[in-house]
């Protein structure tokens, strides 16, 4: 098929954590509410309708939010309320093609090419205002393509009323292409719907800013600013030559395709992608491990498999276990030793979880976490610090507890794709995600722990075992990760 024939939605819910508060949150309707991560926190990650009026937007700092804004109601995010609230969101999108991809938390693609002709009339509940658009709309397409699309675009505005709150909205873009349709859908905010056509496509484009549109992040501008291009116009009328001259083949064919609102990327499918509901990591040592720098190590090393797994399949979690297995035996004193030579006492272990309000896929937060839960249990509260005294001679000699550990388990569990996740919002984030993303690319060409936490260095490091996770390649398809 001709690729300018294709029919592309992007549904994009408005202002949508901020929104899903005023939707549980009655008394917070009409008003500027800035969502912020936990209660004292001076980054606000995401502003009401009402508030963006006044200027506060994602990113604004409460402090500027306030003289903006001193009305402003600030509410703690709470992210399990929104995930449940995407999950209905996808559940609607993904009735209207098999090809429909979740772009992230609160947007999806879906491609209608072959399956708009399934809705032939408008939605039951359609204003007179949405009829006099699907007329319009008709004459405007003339004989080419579908004229279902508009039916489809007003159906999941009334079902995302219905279905997921009646005060959450959302503004659907429409064209031939992703980048045009999601172009289309920042037009008209909030409920907003808009079509890009042929026809219409330079004069969006040219009224856009650079910055607006996808795939044209902050690094790529001030490389286009410095060689003076800072609209579409300046970039559609530079060369491809000039461009591979100073973007190298890869951006100068990105951008001029861009300048022109080409884009043959494909819509993903979102179908027969079973969810890992956890992912994990257990071993038991060889020896027992006396030392506290030992466990902790091992933890390090599990922890790290553990996240690099969940980061393999595009997913994160907010469910950490963790368990550790062992002593304290007794140990008998050296007058004992000398009558049975024998070591008598049983095996504890000591486990317990934390459920985070975020969602992580880091191995350092992970083992942080560990260390957390862990705080309070009796392997680290023997009557002498391990650590020190165990290693001594007046240990071995004294008699009493000598806790070791020979098992350990981690697990990450209430998973969620991490496409689904806001951006990070600070740069050291943002930072500590591109290296974390590096780190797997170099471990994905050159093995397993080429890069590693220094933590572990100097210990023979646990590898992911063959037959396991890391053969699964099919989450791979479908979910590539935003972060
Ligand atoms: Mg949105």
């Amino acid at each position: 098929m001709d690729n300018n024939q294709r029919v592309i939605i992007h549904a994009d819910l408005n202002s949508f954590f901020a929104t899903a508060e005023q939707q549980t949150n009655p008394a917070l309707r009409g008003k500027p509410v800035g969502v912020i991560k936990a209660p004292g926190r001076t980054c606000i990650i995401a502003a009401s309708v009402e508030a963006k009026k006044f200027g506060v937007g994602t990113g604004s700092r409460v402090y500027d939010a306030k003289k903006l804004c001193p009305e402003i109601i600030l509410v703690p995010a709470n992210f399990s309320k929104y995930e449940k609230m995407t999950y209905r969101f996808i559940d609607i999108c993904k009735t209207y093609s098999p090809a429909c991809e979740v772009f992230s938390l609160d947007e999806c693609f879906i491609d209608v090419t072959e399956t708009e002709f399934i809705w032939p009339r408008p939605p039951r509940n359609a204003s007179l205002e949405q009829l006099a658009w699907l007329e319009m709309g008709k004459a405007l397409r003339g004989n080419a393509g579908g004229k279902n699309v508009f039916n489809i675009a007003f159906e999941i505005k009334d079902r995302l009323r219905r279905e997921v709150g009646d005060y959450m909205t959302c503004s659907v873009g429409v064209s031939h292409n992703r980048f045009l349709a999601k172009l289309a859908s920042s037009q008209i905010k909030p409920d907003g719907l808009f079509w890009i056509t042929d026809d219409n496509k330079l004069e969006v484009l040219d009224r856009s800013k650079l910055t607006d549109v996808c795939g044209l992040g902050d690094g790529l501008y001030q490389h286009l600013t410095r060689v003076g291009i800072d609209s579409f116009p300046i970039l559609r009328a530079k060369s491809i030559t000039f461009l591979q001259e100073h973007f190298g083949p890869h951006w100068s064919l990105h951008l001029y395709n861009l300048a022109r609102g080409i884009d043959d990327s494909g819509v993903g499918s979102i179908l027969e992608i079973p969810d890992a509901k956890s992912v994990g990591r257990t071993y038991t040592t060889h020896r027992n491990l006396y030392r506290k720098e030992e466990v902790w190590r091992l933890t390090r090393n599990l922890c790290e498999e553990t996240a690099a797994k969940a980061r393999k399949m595009h997913l994160a979690g907010r469910y950490v276990g963790f368990c550790l297995r062992g002593g304290p035996a007794r140990i008998a004193t050296r007058q004992q030793l000398h009558s049975s030579g024998r070591v008598a006492g049983g095996e504890v272990s000591e486990w317990g979880h934390l459920t985070l309000k975020n969602y992580i896929n880091d191995g350092k937060i992970l083992f942080d976490l560990c260390l957390q839960i862990s705080k309070n249990w009796n392997f680290f509260q023997q009557p002498f610090d391990f650590a020190q005294v165990f290693d001594s001679e007046v240990a071995q000699t004294r008699g009493g507890l000598r806790p070791y550990v020979r098992f350990c388990g981690v697990t990450l569990g209430m998973l969620t794709k991490s496409a689904y996740l806001p951006s990070p919002l600070f740069v050291s984030d943002s930072r500590r995600v591109d290296l974390i993303k590096t780190i797997d690319k170099v471990n994905g060409k050159y093995g397993d722990y080429t890069i590693y936490p220094g933590q572990l260095l100097g210990t023979s490091l646990i590898r992911p075992e063959v037959n396991g996770f890391f053969g699964d390649r099919k989450y791979r398809l479908d979910f590539a990760s935003k972060n």
